[in-house]
């Protein structure tokens, strides 16, 4: 974890977390998506219990996303709230690898409480800082894939840019058939 907290990246795990799916049951998917963040030491710590604790958080951070995609801010408050209260934060100052002092929001727990506290944390920093509204589900249907809105517009709708043009050309097709 690099200096100060970066909720940024927790927010960015959360919805990671949330687009895995049934994959998240998989401790080995898993494991590989922790390796690929970075998230190293946690990877090799990682046990079923972790892997089950997070497949009942996803759920939850599914809520907060549907909330948000459905303009129900207070909802998606009291979600972030509730979570808050399970996942309290127990902050250590840490200098590890020769790194300067920084923030860990919580140590010596297991890897899901870590990173339970981490993706709400992150959470609530984006709605407090950048509004709700940057919370959202991918419109390109079937696909319900979570994501974080960071345009400057905030004109983002799909998880991806794959989901993007496949919605493009979707429409595309509409206004053909209806000419
Ligand atoms: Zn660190
Ligand atoms: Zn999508």
């Amino acid at each position: 974890m690099g200096a100060p907290v970066d909720l940024t990246s927790y927010a960015e795990l959360a919805v990671q977390l949330v687009n895995m799916g049934d994959e998240l049951r998989n401790p080995f998917s898993l494991r590989s998506l922790l390796e690929e963040t970075g998230r190293t030491e946690a990877a090799s710590r990682l046990t079923r219990r972790d892997v089950d604790a997070l497949w009942e958080l996803r759920e939850e951070l599914t809520g907060v996303f549907e909330a948000a995609a459905g303009g129900d801010d207070v909802d998606v408050v009291d979600r972030l709230n509730g979570l808050l209260v399970r996942h309290p934060v127990h902050p250590q100052i840490s200098g590890h690898d020769g790194q300067p002092w920084h923030l860990h929001l919580t140590e010596g727990g297991r890897v899901a409480d870590a990173l339970s506290v981490g993706s709400v944390m992150g959470l609530a920093s984006v709605v407090t800082r950048l509004g709700v509204d940057r919370l959202g589900l991918c419109q390109a249907s079937p696909c319900r894939n979570a994501y974080i809105d960071t345009s400057s517009n905030r004109s983002r709708r799909y998880c991806s840019e794959r989901c993007a043009s496949r919605a493009n050309v979707a429409a595309y097709r509409a206004r053909k058939r209806g000419a």
